[in-house]
C-alpha cells in the first residue's frame, strides 16, 4: 500500500473556508414546525413526489419521509428505493453527491433537494480533473472510488463502492490480481487495505465528521462504561477503529445495534443516526463516541455541517417551486452508469444487497 500526494494544495483551505461559511439555520418555533410539516406532506401528494432521506440529515426530516412513504437510509439506498418508486419527483434530502446517484440510476425522474449547497467533504476533496491526473499516472491500476464522489469522478471509475460492500469489491479485485487506485477517504481506504491486504494506493479525502473522532476521549469513556460495546464508522481515524467492537456502514452499526447483547452502545457516526437507531434498539442507551475534549479542535461536533442545510424551510420552498433540480449530463450519466451497475450486480450476487432492499 502507498500513498498519494496529499489532496491538491489550496483545497484543504477551501474545504475549511466552505464549513466556515455554512449559515446557521433559521430557529422555528412548534406552531411554525408543524405548519411546514403540514404544507410540504400536501405538495408531496400534489407534486406526485416522495422524500427520500440520508440518515444523518436532521430527525424531523427523517420522521417526515417515514410519515409520508418516503424513505431513509444511506445513498445507495435511497438511490435504490428511489428507481423503484413511482414517484414522477424525487425529493433527496442529503448531500448533492446522493442527489446525483439518484439521478444516475432515475435519468427519467425528476430529482430536486431542499438545496445545492449542501456539500461533502470527500467530493470537495476528490475534484476530477486532479484525481483523474492521478489515475493517468497508473494505467495498470483499477480505479475503485467511494459513493462519496461526483457524477463525473463516478464516470472515471472502473468500480463504485459504498462501506457496505468494500471489502468484498476490493478483496474480490485483489483475488484477480489487481492493482487498486482507491479514492477518496484515506481513513477507510487504509481500514480495507488492512483488512485485505490489496495493493492500493490511497487518495488523501477525509470526512470532516468523522476524521474528528478522538481516541483519548474514546478510551476515557470505555473505562467509564467497560460493558459498552463501541460501534465505529470506517470514515474514522484507523486508532479509533482500532477500538471498535464492531466496524461497518451506516445500516450495518444499526443491524449491529440490534443484535448487540450489551445495554449501553457507544457510536461512533454521525449522531443523525440515533433517530434511527434508538427506533432500532429502544431500550439501549446510545452515546455518541467523543469529538470533544482536551485534544478536540472548536470544530468537533459529530454532525455533518452540509447534511444540517437541508430544513423544513428549504424543504417547503424547493416544493413550491419545483427547484434545485439536479442535472446530469447524459454522456456522462451513461459512463458513471456503468461502474454503478457493475457495483449492484455483484453486491446482488454475493447478497450484500437483496432483491426486496429497497
Ligand atoms: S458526514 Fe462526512 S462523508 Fe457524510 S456527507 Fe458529511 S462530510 Fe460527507
Amino acid at each position: 500500500m502507498s500513498l498519494a500526494e496529499a489532496i491538491p494544495q489550496g483545497l484543504q483551505a477551501k474545504i475549511d473556508t466552505i464549513i466556515d461559511n455554512v449559515e446557521p439555520t433559521a430557529w422555528l418555533s412548534e406552531a411554525e414546525k408543524n405548519d411546514y410539516i403540514d404544507k410540504i406532506k400536501k405538495l408531496l401528494k400534489a407534486k406526485n413526489a416522495v422524500m427520500i432521506a440520508h440518515y444523518y440529515v436532521d430527525d424531523e426530516l427523517q420522521a417526515l419521509a417515514e410519515e409520508t412513504g418516503g424513505y431513509v437510509s444511506d445513498s445507495l439506498d435511497m438511490a435504490n428505493f428511489g428507481a423503484k418508486h413511482p414517484a414522477e419527483t424525487l425529493v433527496v434530502c442529503g448531500v448533492r453527491f446522493m442527489g446525483e446517484t439518484a439521478k444516475i440510476l432515475s435519468p427519467e425522474k425528476t430529482v430536486i433537494m431542499p438545496t445545492l449547497e449542501a456539500e461533502c467533504s470527500l467530493d470537495l476533496g476528490c475534484p476530477i480533473d486532479a484525481f483523474s491526473e492521478f489515475c493517468d499516472q497508473y494505467p495498470d491500476h483499477t480505479v475503485v472510488v467511494y459513493a462519496n464522489t461526483s457524477v463525473e469522478v463516478k464516470a472515471r471509475a472502473d468500480w463504485i463502492v459504498t462501506s457496505s460492500n468494500a471489502i468484498q469489491i476490493i478483496g474480490h479485485l485483489k483475488a484477480q490480481g489487481k492493482k487498486i487506485i482507491w479514492g477518496p477517504d484515506r481513513h477507510l481506504g487504509q481500514y480495507i487495505n488492512n483488512k485485505t491486504g490489496a495493493d492500493m494506493l490511497l487518495w488523501q479525502g477525509h470526512c470532516v465528521v468523522h476524521d474528528e473522532f478522538k481516541l483519548h476521549e474514546l478510551e476515557q469513556l470505555m473505562e467509564k462504561y467497560p460493558d459498552a460495546e463501541v460501534l465505529v464508522h470506517p470514515e474514522s481515524p484507523e486508532s479509533v477503529i482500532a477500538k471498535a467492537d464492531f466496524v461497518g456502514s451506516t445500516k450495518q452499526i444499526i443491524a449491529a445495534g440490534k443484535a448487540s447483547e450489551a445495554d449501553t452502545l457507544i457510536i461512533a457516526t454521525d449522531y443523525g443516526l440515533f433517530y434511527k437507531m434508538s427506533q432500532a434498539v429502544p431500550d439501549k442507551r446510545l452515546i455518541p463516541a467523543p469529538t470533544g475534549g482536551k485534544s478536540a479542535t472548536c470544530k468537533s461536533c459529530a454532525h455533518c455541517p452540509w447534511m444540517a442545510m437541508n430544513t423544513l424551510v428549504n424543504l417547503h420552498s424547493t416544493l413550491v417551486n419545483m427547484s434545485n433540480t439536479i442535472q446530469v449530463d447524459e454522456a456522462v450519466r451513461q459512463k458513471a452508469l456503468i461502474p454503478l451497475n457493475r457495483m449492484l450486480e455483484f453486491s446482488y450476487e454475493q447478497g450484500i444487497l437483496t432483491a426486496g432492499d429497497a
